[in-house]
This record gives structure tokens, sequence and C-alpha cells, in this order.
């Protein structure tokens, strides 16, 4: 069996303890033995990490871009056994991996740039003969904690900003998915970086994560979870001494409305998109479809149609278009509000089973609901499955209302034809991120990525304003003489 071990101080050191990784496409399949780390093993890699910050910190942009791409390079070339190595432990269709790994590449690309690109600036002071200056500096010693479900993106749109503006890194990702970060770290490390820049502590959120917050020496925290664990991480940073800079980017509840007007291809292809593809286990899943009165029987027999020829089977077998859901938590999770969903009074149009396949594998038949009140819990809540809410509307007026009628705000989306109102919904909708006849999920590398209300805090990810979080800035004042 392959055991895989933590980066700490450049170096593979062995987990006291280890957990296995398990294939949700087939339960038998044992991934490999990953060490769990402990508060000591964080210890040593914010150590690690503090040392290796005053020369990273002032490395030339040239040798920080040249780390970055020569690991993006890497990323690329190597995308199709990375896609499967995540595929394989995480339970998206081989595709969907694939185009992930493919897209950490890209995010590394993208970082390697901005170490060229970051400028400060110079403006003259409102007194006589002084000079003020404004630069942006690396923070020091940051923590990085992401989730399971893009097990090499994420870790990709952290780690690579958090290097470039020049600061070191401890990173714990999700127990259920530690291979992915684990080769990208390692293709970081074997692209030069020195020791102690970036370090991996693999293992438990209560033992590890907690470490690294209560650590003196971490001084900032980037985090991608649920809202509750983004609540209590952001108390016990305003709570430590000193404070740690926070971001987070949380759950979500995503509306996307389809009017009369809309073209109802596009308007199925994006609802069926974003609600299931990925086994609908993404932050931006379209959870909600807001339908205008005249096209909903319509729009739902076709998206019901669609649905149904959706294979269901092993996330690494060609012809499959929906993975198995992430593990047994998660599956009890779904079923869980499949119920809650039936007896609140919604129709379970159509799905929701549990199916079989020729391995054992947490399959489940994309579900969707109808009759659904936008205050009922499978309006509200996160299920984070592959379960999809129809809310039926009167019109436009009141989509709008019942779309930004929920504590989220990470991603919206409309299908319509009609330019007034694609106008008016971008300007109204009280999300970070808005869709115009395009799924809800599905986004670019190069622009901000978030929220607003419960789905995120602080400043945005990836793209140049990245710089926002991962660096600090400095104004100086000189007396010209
Ligand atoms: P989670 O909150 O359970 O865990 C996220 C990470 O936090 C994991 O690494 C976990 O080990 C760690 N953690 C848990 N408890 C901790 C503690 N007490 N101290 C320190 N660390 C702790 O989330 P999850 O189940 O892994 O991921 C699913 C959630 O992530 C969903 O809510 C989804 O919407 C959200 N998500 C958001 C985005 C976004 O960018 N907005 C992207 C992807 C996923």
């Amino acid at each position: 069996m392959a055991v895989f071990s933590n980066f700490i101080g450049g170096e593979q050191v062995a987990g006291t303890q280890t957990v296995r990784n398990i294939n949700p496409s087939n339960t038998d399949e044992v991934i490999g033995e990953f060490a769990s780390g402990t508060a000591a093993d964080v210890a040593t890699a914010v150590a690690a990490a503090k040392a290796a910050f005053p020369a990273w910190s002032r490395t030339t942009p040239q040798e920080r871009y040249d780390i970055l791409k020569k690991a993006s390079d890497e990323v690329l070339a190597r995308k199709e056994e990375l896609g499967r190595i995540l595929s394989r432990e995480e339970g998206k269709i081989l595709a969907e991996g694939i185009g992930e790994a493919a897209r950490a590449g890209q995010i590394l690309a993208f970082f390697a740039g901005e170490c060229l690109r970051l400028a400060g600036e110079n403006v003259p002071s409102v007194r006589p003969g002084i000079g003020v200056e404004m630069t942006r500096e690396a923070i020091g010693v940051v923590a990085l904690i992401t989730p399971w479900n893009f097990p090499i993106a994420i870790p990709a749109w952290k780690i690579a900003p958090a290097l470039a503006y020049g600061n070191c890194v401890v990173i714990k990702p999700a127990e259920l998915v530690p291979h992915s970060t684990w080769a990208l770290v390692d293709i970081l490390h074997r692209s030069g970086l020195p020791k102690g820049v970036l370090n991996l502590v693999m293992g438990k959120g209560s033992v590890v994560g907690q470490a690294m917050l209560e650590h003196p020496d971490v001084a900032a925290l980037s985090f991608t979870g649920s809202v509750a664990t983004g609540r209590k991480l952001a108390a016990a940073c305003v709570a430590a001494n000193p404070m740690k800079k926070f971001q987070l980017e949380m759950g979500g509840k995503n509306p996307l409305v389809i009017l009369d007007d809309a073209d109802l291809e596009v308007a199925v292809a994006s609802a069926a998109n974003g609600a299931f593809f990925s086994t609908g286990q993404r932050c931006t899943a379209s959870s909600r479809l807001i339908v205008t009165e005249k096209v909903h029987n319509r729009f739902v027999d076709a998206l019901t149609e669609k649905v149904k020829a959706l294979v269901v089977d092993d996330a690494l077998k060609l012809g499959s278009h929906i993975g198995p859901v992430v593990d047994q938590a998660q599956f009890d999770q779904d079923e869980r509000y499949l119920e809650i969903g039936r007896k609140e009074g919604a129709k379970l149009h159509w799905g929701g089973e549990r199916l079989n396949r020729a391995t054992p594998g947490f399959y489940l038949q994309p579900a969707l609901f109808t009759e659904v009140g936008n205050s009922m819990r499978i309006a509200r809540e996160e299920i984070f499955g592959p379960v999809a809410a129809v809310i039926r509307v009167k019109d436009y007026d009141e989509a709008l209302a019942v779309a930004n009628d929920t504590e989220f705000g990470l991603s919206a989306g409309i299908c319509t034809t009609n330019l007034k109102y694609a106008t008016h919904f971008k300007r109204n909708s009280e999300a970070g991120m808005v869709m115009v006849n395009l799924p809800t999920a599905g986004v670019d590398y190069h622009v901000p990525f978030g929220g607003r209300k419960a789905s995120s805090f602080g400043p945005r990810e990836q793209g140049a304003y990245a710089r926002e979080f991962y660096t600090m800035v400095k104004t100086s004042y000189t007396l010209a003489g």
C-alpha cells in the first residue's frame, strides 16, 4: 500500500498516525495511507515557514516566477494523471478531474506572471518637499485550509498567490482528498522551492487546523469550506493574539432564474449542468431553479428528460456524466434532505434513488423537487448534493425577490433573451458573481471569485484581486530635502 508523508521543512516527514483514502466509486479500493498530522507537526511546519520567510520574501520576482512557471508546466504536462488522481479520490468524472488539474496549472502560470506585475504607487504629499510611496509586502506565514470538492484547484488558487507575493505557507487539505494536494506540493518542491517555504500537514480539522489557528506565528488564514466551520475559524482568528488576518469562502444556495422568454435549450442545459454536474457538490451549484409560470411545465419536462439521460457511474469510467457522492456522511446528508423535502410538502418529481453499480460506491440518482416554497429548508439550506428545487414564480419581479431571499450570496444566474431583464438582474442580484444564460457554476481564473452575505468574508480570491489578501500595504514618507 502506498504511504504518503507530510512535507515539513522541505522534507517528507512520516506521520505517527495515518488515515486511509478511499475511492468513493469503489469503496473496496484504498488509494493509500496518508499521514494524519499532530499539533507538534504543525509547530514544526510553522517554525520552518517562519525561518524561510526572510529569505523567500526577499527573492526577486524572477526567482519566484521561475518556480511557479516550472510547476505550472509540470502540472499541465501531467494533467491526465493528476486528473485521474483527483477523480479517484473525490468522485467527479475524469473529464472534470482533468479539467480541474489543468485549471491548477493555469492558475500557477497566472500567478507566476503576477510576481512580475506587483507594483506600488507614488504620490505627492499634501505637505511641501515630501514624497509618499505605497508599497505591498508579504504578510508572513499563511495558513491555508481547504475543502474536499475542488482538491487541486482550490489549493492551487491559495498556494500560488501566497508564494507569488512572498509569503510562506502551511496548508491542510480536507481529510477526504489529500492525494491531489500532496501531488501539487510535491511538484512545487521539485520545481525549486527553498526548504520550509511550503509545508503540507494533512489530517483532521479539529487537530491540524486547530493547531494552525492557535499558533501565534501564523499571520493569516485563507479558508474555504462550510459556513459553520468558517464562523468558528473567524472567531478564533479574532481571539488570537496577535489577531490573524482572515479570508473565508463558504457555502451557497445559488438561484438560477428562468424567464418565459428564455431559450429553453440554454435554460435546460444551464440548469442540468449547474445543478447536477460534479454531483451537485459545488459551492456555486444551481440548487434553486426559479421559473416563471408560463414556462414552468415545459421547463420541468425538458429538464427531467435531460436529467434522465445522465449516466451516474464510476468517476473513471468513460461515458459517466456524474460520479458518486464523496462519502457516506455526505450521502446520508443528501438522503436526509430528500426526506425533509418530502415532509415539507415539496414533490419529488424525479430521482433521489440510491443506485447499484458494478462496484460498491455512493451512487445517487440526481433528484428534482417541484412545488417548492422558498421558505422550505430544501430551498434555504445548502444540501451539497445532486438535489435541485424548482420554485414557481409569477414574473421577473417575484423571481428577483426570491433569488435574493437567501442568507447566501455566492453566484446567481438568469436565463432570458430580454436585455432589460438581464441588465436589471446583473445590477440587482445580491450575489458576488452573476451569470446570464450560463450555469451558476463555471468561472474564469484571472478574475475575482467570491460572494456576499454568508457566502464570503474578506478580500476576493483569484485574479490580481488576490493581492488584497496576500499582501499588506505600507505607506512611506520621505523628506526630499
Ligand atoms: P468543512 O467546513 O467541513 O471543512 C473545510 C476544511 O476545514 C477542511 O479541511 C476541514 O478539515 C477544516 N476544518 C473543519 N473543522 C475545523 C476546525 N475546527 N478548525 C480548523 N479547520 C477545520 O467543509 P467541506 O465539507 O470540506 O466542504 C464543503 C463546503 O465548502 C461547502 O459548504 C461548500 O459550499 C464550501 N465551498 C465553498 C467554496 C467557495 O469558494 N465559496 C468552494 C468550495 C467549497
